[in-house]
């Protein structure tokens, strides 16, 4: 007998009558003899609508408010996936993030797990119930609810496994698996068997919102075997076949060295960028400027400083597009008095696309045939990083499509 935890996002969740198919799921699985963990997010579409509820008293809101407010979807959730399994003749019990306790630290909106006590889960499971937890939400010190981000519940669901030593946690998403990239941008996308978890990683953190970047974190930390699969099929269907299906986070790299060079395109809308023009070319100036935004707590994520011409230069940084109105206020206010830049702009149409694949470490020219396919668009590359198995690069917002649909054919990605 295996301990299996099943995370289930909004869409699988949309309906009462969708619910009533995780039930049997999950019904499923614990006849074929496991301990069930179950792990859902919001009825898809409520955690905007609460969202939005706030937005409609101000503009401003306090984040401890809004975590206070968003946590509530998942508490929905949890209750009625009961009362689903009740039916299904299955002993079930629902806790919320501080029923549990999940414990996280004080970032509203972005809190961080810190450690999960898992004596109630555990004597529930050794009475023979499923226990369905909360996601997306914990505690924090203080006894404030706080969330850990949008599509935190991929995160929930893989700590919750990690911290009970579950054999495997299994991503019930709308789409079966994880592909070479968006299959709603392209849809010759391929679905992956296996990826390995660092290129999961890049991919998640790149903008690939298949998981949420910190689920893949812990899943490498853990070494938790996690797979991502529909939760579209048939509930009933053969459950070793399900047990299959969809795409498996390897740790073992040799495992796929048949796979292509690029694994995947992934792209991210969330960025803005900060133009900082006109500044003395000295030592010290990039601190002076990135130091103020990253004690704000804001994060930075692509840089570029352009060649100096007569001792001034100018600097380019993104940060996420929720902070941009932050990030301008703590360069008029903080860092101006002090540098003198000839002019602050700043740009929210921007997006970021990615190649992303471990076999980029064994060959060169990777970012060559990168660039000639954007430049055969005659699309304009204005910011580039790479890592040892990523390139990105910021183009305008406008050629986000076409750039995805354009290098996932010349990588050869399509199905
Ligand atoms: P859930 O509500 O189940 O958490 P999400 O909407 O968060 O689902 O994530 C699933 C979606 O992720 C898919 O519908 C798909 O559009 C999107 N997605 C983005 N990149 C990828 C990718 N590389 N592979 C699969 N899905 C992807
Ligand atoms: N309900 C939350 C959200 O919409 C968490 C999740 O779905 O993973 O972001
Ligand atoms: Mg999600």
């Amino acid at each position: 007998m295996s301990l299996i935890v099943h995370k289930y996002g909004g869409t699988s969740m949309a309906s009462t009558e969708r619910i009533q198919n995780v039930a049997k799921r999950v019904a499923k699985w614990q006849r074929a003899g496991h301990q069930m963990v179950v792990v859902p997010s919001a009825m898809s579409g409520e955690t905007n609508r609460l969202l939005g509820l706030a937005k409609e008293i101000t503009d401003n809101p306090d984040p401890r408010e809004l975590d206070q407010i968003a946590a509530t979807g998942e508490q929905v959730s949890v209750g009625l996936l009961s009362l689903a399994l009740h039916k299904q003749g299955v002993k079930a019990k629902s806790y919320t993030g501080w029923q549990v306790p999940v414990r996280t630290d004080s970032a509203f909106t972005k809190a961080r797990i810190e450690s999960i006590d898992d004596a109630r889960v555990r004597q529930d499971l050794d009475n023979g119930y499923v226990v369905i937890v909360t996601g997306f939400q914990g505690i924090d010190p203080s006894g404030s609810i706080t969330t850990l981000g949008r599509g935190g519940s991929d995160t929930s669901a893989v700590a919750v496994a990690a911290a009970l030593g579950a054999e495997e946690c299994l991503i019930y998403t709308d789409v079966d698996g994880v592909y070479t990239t968006d299959p709603r941008i392209v849809a010759e996308a391929k679905r992956l068997e296996r990826v390995t978890f660092e290129e999961m990683l890049e991919m998640a953190s790149l903008g690939s919102k298949v998981l949420q970047i910190r689920s893949v974190e812990f899943a490498g930390k853990y070494k938790l075997k996690t797979r991502v699969l529909s939760s579209l099929t048939d509930p009933d269907m053969n459950l070793a076949q399900e047990a299959q299906s969809g795409t498996l986070i390897t740790y073992e790299e040799d495992e796929i060295m048949e796979q292509a060079v690029i694994s995947g395109i992934a792209f991210n809308r969330d960025e803005a960028k900060i133009t900082v023009a006109g500044v003395p070319d000295k030592p010290g100036i990039a601190y002076k400027i990135l130091g103020p935004v990253a004690a704000a707590n804001i994060d930075v994520d692509m840089i570029i400083q352009n060649a100096s011409h007569d001792g001034m230069t100018d600097f380019s940084f993104t940060v996420h597009r929720n902070e941009l109105k932050k990030a301008l206020e703590v360069i008029q206010g903080k860092v101006q008095p002090e540098i003198q830049a000839r002019e602050i702009s700043s740009a929210a149409d921007i997006c970021k696309v990615s190649v992303v694949g471990i076999g980029m470490r064994s060959h060169v020219g990777i970012a060559s045939q990168m660039f000639e396919t954007l430049s055969k668009e005659g699309i304009n590359i204005q910011m580039i990083s790479t890592s040892e198995i990523k390139i990105s690069v910021v183009i305008d917002d406008k050629y986000m499509e076409l750039a995805v649909r354009a290098l996932h054919k010349a990588f050869g990605l399509e199905a």
